[in-house]
């Protein structure tokens, strides 16, 4: 990357490269940001609308006036960052360029796209860490794919080496949920939470409850037979869904296309990972509590890593293994702020250090620097979603920029 870059750097000084040539060919700055406003806020809002308003009509038997403000406050919250993040670094590149009289390999993206992330500052604080997360989780799919720091290398060339980052990290995660009742997203909770040990005269004659030992309701055979079930619906749902939007046109036209196009996409490996893991995950936890009578914090931990072997079918799915390794920083993270001493004050300063936006704007950077000139590395999903919040000009200014070495590129 960082060869690269120079080799871009050279040939955009060579060229007289301008914001009007890039973004806004016969207009002016100040048209084109009055222009764009209005269009960056309406398509943002077409992202989030399906996000936050689908779920809150499948729930609708739920619905009541204090949900919907709610969804509504954070809708609002969502679209004025996301399209000021956009906005603002327009507004950057058409600054900095009549400011230096053109553009250059850092005026037109990397500088641009920081300050477009501190957009993350006007963001409400509950969904701040969520547009955090989603940039960490592309920020990882990519250096994963450009493989250029070793450990990243690494993981890319090692099947098994992944699938033990994700069984280390999956122990990690439901260790934390045991601990915090931490708020992460993660596929499933753990059985029991941890609450303070009571002093108490054991009695001797009290016989052991086998199903209380697990701490669920129903025998472990039941139990297990459920986890499984549920998670295997779950995973053929979201794979029906994904197959569904991303061929929502073939349904329309012809539905017996559409289902028999459904069938096909659906994937046996991740519906391995996605019923294996709990129920790998669950099948431990019961045969430890079993064998041991009592269940404990370690069982629940040695479950969760185990648990994650069935990654090994799934393994190519860089977006899991990142949303994984976000969560499992996040968690680390969180216990660290809940646990440091505040009376020794070590390493007290770590946790006023702003991480969620640094990541933001830092990581916002990288994402769209690759997206423009490093395409190979940018995962699909951002290309779609580049291409409709920025209303086609983010693909408009690689066309413009790659025709300098490529010069067919232009139609
Ligand atoms: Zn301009
Ligand atoms: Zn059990």
């Amino acid at each position: 990357m960082a060869a690269l870059s120079k080799y871009y750097s050279e040939i955009m000084r060579n060229h007289n490269v301008t914001c009007a040539y890039v973004l806004h060919p016969n207009e002016s700055c100040s048209w084109f940001l009055i222009k764009t406003l209005p269009i960056t806020i309406f398509r943002v809002s077409q992202f989030f609308v399906p996000l936050y308003f689908l779920p809150l009509l499948a729930n609708s038997k739920k619905l009541n006036k204090e949900k919907v403000y709610e969804v509504l406050e954070v809708f609002v919250s969502s679209v004025v960052g996301g399209s000021f993040t956009v906005y603002i670094a327009f507004l950057t590149i058409c600054l900095l360029s009549n400011i230096f009289g053109r553009s250059s390999f850092w005026t037109l993206i990397p500088i641009p796209a920081m300050t477009g992330g501190l957009a993350i500052f006007f963001i409400n604080d509950k969904i701040r860490s969520f547009f955090s997360h989603a940039c960490s989780i592309v920020v990882f799919d990519i250096l994963m794919r450009d493989g250029s720091l070793w450990p990243m290398r690494m993981l890319k060339t090692h099947r098994s080496l992944r699938t033990l980052l994700f069984m280390v990290l999956s122990g990690v995660i439901v260790d934390s949920m045991y601990l915090n009742s931490d708020s992460v997203f993660w596929l499933f909770k753990p059985l029991k939470k941890y609450q303070k040990p009571i002093e108490k005269v054991p009695s001797e004659s009290k016989p052991i409850d086998r199903h209380h030992i697990c701490h669920h309701k129903n025998s472990c055979d039941s139990h297990i037979l459920h986890v499984f079930k549920t998670y295997l619906m779950l995973g053929m749902a979201l794979e029906v869904l994904k197959a569904f939007f991303g061929n929502f046109g073939l349904f329309v036209r012809n539905p017996l296309s559409g289902f028999i196009h459904v069938i096909k996409h659906i994937k046996p490996n991740y519906l391995l990972f996605i019923g294996g893991y709990p129920t790998l995950t669950r099948l431990t936890n019961c045969i430890l509590n079993n064998w041991l009578q009592k269940s404990t914090r370690l069982n629940q931990d040695i479950s969760a890593v185990i648990g994650g072997l069935p990654f090994y079918f799934c393994a190519n799915e860089t977006p899991i293994l990142a949303h994984t390794f976000a969560t499992g920083i996040e968690s680390i993270w969180h216990r660290y702020k809940k646990y440091s001493d505040p009376e020794t004050k070590t390493y007290q300063w770590l946790t006023k250090i702003p991480f969620i936006p640094l990541v933001y704007i830092f990581g916002g950077s990288l994402m769209y620097t690759s997206r423009l000139f490093f395409p190979w590395l940018a995962p699909k999903f951002l290309q779609r979603l580049m291409m409709l919040i920025t209303n086609c000009k983010f693909d408009i200014i690689g066309e413009r920029v790659h025709s300098f070495w490529i010069p067919e590129v232009i139609i």
